[in-house]
């Protein structure tokens, strides 16, 4: 932040940030409120692409936050869009873990004859059979979007592998770059402000990924906060090349901070 810039929202990052497991992170309900209470702007960011806005608005309401469906922002509601202004009226193959399609109602799905391949989070339906395809009609000139590029995703039963581990496979063997919307490429970033009405500038990023969230959120000029909590772990930071702009102990946190800030809460 420069000259007389000051914060006018903030963009959280949702899992943990707010909820792990969909439980609520200690005294993360009354910050939220809080900082709604004080006139700030928000948006909740994630890489999701298993549930869709409402679904995730039900849960965190579940958790006790009063969120809205319109105020979060997921990896396939930012590919929707961006799929939809970039290839207009075309059709769309979505290979993904999940059924999103309702936040991808913009779109003219279509698995035989794509123009367009989106692609997902990994899961079951990332065979052998489905990845050669995709090769094959990149091969044939068919643009390929990845909803995120996140390596891995965490399950009870363990760590599971997501699409940014296929990623640069199938560019290599399809001869053609992916276009990946979700965190940490700036887009998403971006839309998040203007959703907000803001210059990137004039928001704070909160999130738990030194990297995704708060150094990518950074790129795009916006005041990057780190929290000590969800996937932090104290090697990362010290390994970094980059620094957070603030680092708090968690998002309870996050009302304080803001008071030493300049803001246009009150
Ligand atoms: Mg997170």
């Amino acid at each position: 932040m420069s000259g007389d810039t000051r914060i006018g929202g903030v963009l959280y990052d949702i899992d943990g940030v707010l909820v792990t497991s969909w439980r609520e992170i200690d005294g993360a309900v009354d910050a939220v409120r809080r900082v709604r209470e004080s006139g700030l702007r928000r948006t909740f960011l994630t890489n999701t692409t298993s549930r869709t806005c409402a679904e995730i608005a039900e849960r965190l309401r579940g958790a006790g936050f009063d969120v809205d469906a319109a105020e979060i922002v997921t990896a396939a509601r930012l590919t929707g869009e961006y799929v939809g202004r970039r290839y207009p009226d075309a059709s769309v193959w979505v290979l993904n873990h999940g059924d999103i399609r309702r936040d991808l109602a913009e779109l003219t799905l279509d698995d035989e004859h794509p123009d367009v391949i989106v692609i997902g989070g990994a899961g079951a339906e990332f065979t052998h059979r489905a990845l050669s395809r995709v090769v094959e009609l990149m091969l044939d000139g068919v643009p390929v979007v990845a909803m995120h590029s996140g390596l891995t995703w965490a399950t009870d039963d363990g760590i599971r592998i997501d699409a940014g581990a296929y990623l640069p496979g199938l560019a290599a063997a399809g001869s053609a770059e992916i276009t990946v919307v979700g965190k940490p490429a700036a887009p998403g970033f971006r839309t998040c402000a203007d959703l907000m009405g803001l210059d990137p500038a004039e928001v704070l990023m909160i999130g738990d990924d030194l990297h995704s969230d708060v150094l990518a959120a950074q790129q795009v000029g916006m005041t990057g906060v780190l929290v000590r909590t969800g996937k932090f772990r104290p090697a990362v930071l010290a390994a970094a090349s980059s620094a957070p702009d603030h680092v708090i102990d968690s998002v309870a946190d996050l009302p304080a901070l803001l008071k030493g800030l300049p803001n246009r809460g009150k």
